[in-house]
């Protein structure tokens, strides 16, 4: 019971009370992995590591573009937030190098982590690993990362040398700002792939720019591929309304881009856990980790070595379940004993395909931390009894909201159009403020949102 006495004590003092011994780091702070930190700090102690210094809520970083004094209310600094208010550990680091100990070990394994003051090991009892994907522009740059055409030149070379990566809020700023001013400079801008993150930027951009001219290429015959026809026309309609040029069914060609136009690439992502397992077996092809419907990593039983990795993705797309049989001839179990955890973009759930969205990523980190604490026979700060440990349901429910610039928007099913027009676009909004309130531990927020899942 001494989650509920804690929860008396103010949080900046909350995490000098005694706890269980047991420590869990959490490699990656995004969405996910903060879900977690935020359950299980009641019970454990609990570590956050992260490449960079702050948290950025992806889904409004579109707006940030083109408005750069939104990024101060989508972004928080890790320190601020996990230590002087929740009271979980942050570490600043590059993760990699995941090493499991075999049984009567203290500890369950290790995970190496490199910052600018040096290198050192961090020991768990359990692991989360939640590093995401990278995502070109539209993801804050770690190292290593590959940099977007749109911060060098016009032509649209997707995958350039890697450039400094942006650590500090300031990186950050001064990224979105630069680009910001190439696009108020350019004669138009090409917006590559017309799913959910092209069309919300084209949408973005013609209001903002009302001068602006904007190209939206992809290969497919409609905008929007993964909604029903509901959304598609919808979209469809505003965009050709508000003269959006749509180039759709024919494969972009660099060649069509003029010299003094912006290309701004939104497909594809990039794997970021490469660098984590020595084993390649725990990665499945497209460079996703092999987890369990508990969302328990998996690994080759013989010890083997898996196969080669293509590290690059469709973004948004739905993942394929993890047990192809082409792609498995071989036996699996878990790693580290069942206690390293994979949830969020960078996980493939056995058996059950998600998206690469927040929703999916919460539901696997709800399911991670049920099974971490039913592991150690402690209940939910929220719940009274202790609760069974928790598998993945087979069938997600994919919700989506799609705004139209910051008036219009679309909340849709996959199939269905539910709400259109200003109420969506509200919506949309109110996902932001009150995500990110939960995000950052505000009463109400967290309340608000904690029965979801
Ligand atoms: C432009 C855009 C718009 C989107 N809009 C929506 C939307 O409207 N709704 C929606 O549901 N989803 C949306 N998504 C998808 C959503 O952003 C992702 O699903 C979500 O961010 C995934 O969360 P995550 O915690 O798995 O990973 P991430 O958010 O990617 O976080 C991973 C974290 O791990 C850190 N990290 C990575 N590697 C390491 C390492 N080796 N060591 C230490 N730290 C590391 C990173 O710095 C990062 O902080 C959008 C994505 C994009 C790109």
């Amino acid at each position: 019971m001494h989650h509920i006495a804690r929860s008396f004590v103010p949080a900046p003092v909350r995490h000098f009370l005694p706890r269980t011994l047991k420590r869990v780091v959490i490699v990656g702070g995004g969405p996910t992995g903060l879900f977690c930190a935020d359950r299980l700090r009641h019970h454990f102690e609990v570590t956050v590591v992260d490449s960079k210094q702050f948290f950025e809520f992806t889904p409004s970083v579109l707006r940030a573009v083109v408005d750069p004094s939104h990024l101060s209310r989508i972004t928080f600094d890790y320190r601020d937030v996990l230590e002087r208010e929740l009271g979980v550990e942050f570490v600043l680091g590059d993760a990699s190098n995941v090493a499991t100990n075999a049984g009567g070990s203290a500890r369950q394994g290790t995970v190496r982590v490199a910052g600018h003051e040096g290198a050192g090991k961090l020991h768990f009892d359990y692991l989360i690993v939640a590093v995401g994907v990278g995502n070109g522009l539209w993801k804050p740059r770690l190292r290593g990362d590959p940099v977007d055409a749109a911060l060098t030149n016009a032509a649209p070379a997707p995958h350039r040398d890697s450039s400094p990566p942006e650590l500090t809020l300031d990186d950050r700023r001064q990224t979105l700002r630069d680009l910001h001013e190439r696009i108020i400079g350019s004669r138009g801008v090409v917006v590559v792939g017309a799913g959910l993150v092209g069309v919300e930027l084209a949408a973005e951009l013609v209001h903002f720019f009302p001068q602006l001219k904007v190209t939206l290429f992809d290969g497919a015959a409609d905008v929007l591929p993964q909604l029903g026809e509901g959304a598609r026309g919808y979209a469809r309609n505003w965009l050709r309304l508000h003269n959006v040029k749509l180039r759709l069914g024919a494969p972009f060609r660099p060649s069509l881009v003029k010299e003094d136009q912006v290309v701004l690439t939104c497909v594809g992502t990039r794997t970021r856990s490469a660098q984590l397992f020595n084993d390649d077996a725990v990665l499945k092809r497209k460079g996703q980790i092999r987890v369990n419907r508990h969302m328990q990593v998996l690994r080759r039983a013989d010890g083997a070595s898996g196969s080669s990795i293509n590290s690059t993705t469709d973004a948004f797309t739905a993942s394929d379940p993890c047990l192809e049989e082409d792609d498995r001839p071989y036996e699996m179990e878990t790693m580290g004993n069942g206690r390293v955890f994979a949830i969020g973009d960078c996980a493939a759930v056995d058996g059950v395909p998600t998206a690469q969205m927040i929703f999916h990523g919460e539901e696997m980190a709800a399911v991670a931390v049920a099974n971490i604490e039913a592991n150690e026979d402690v209940a939910s700060p929220f719940s009274l009894a202790n609760a069974p440990p928790r598998e993945m349901e087979s069938e997600q429910p994919f919700l989506c909201c799609t705004s139209l610039g910051p008036h219009d928007g679309m909340f849709s099913t996959q199939t269905e159009l539910v709400s259109t027009g200003s109420l969506a676009a509200l919506q949309k909004q109110m996902l932001e403020v009150t995500k990110m309130g939960a995000l950052r531990g505000e009463l109400l927020s967290s309340l608000l949102w904690h029965p979801v899942h």
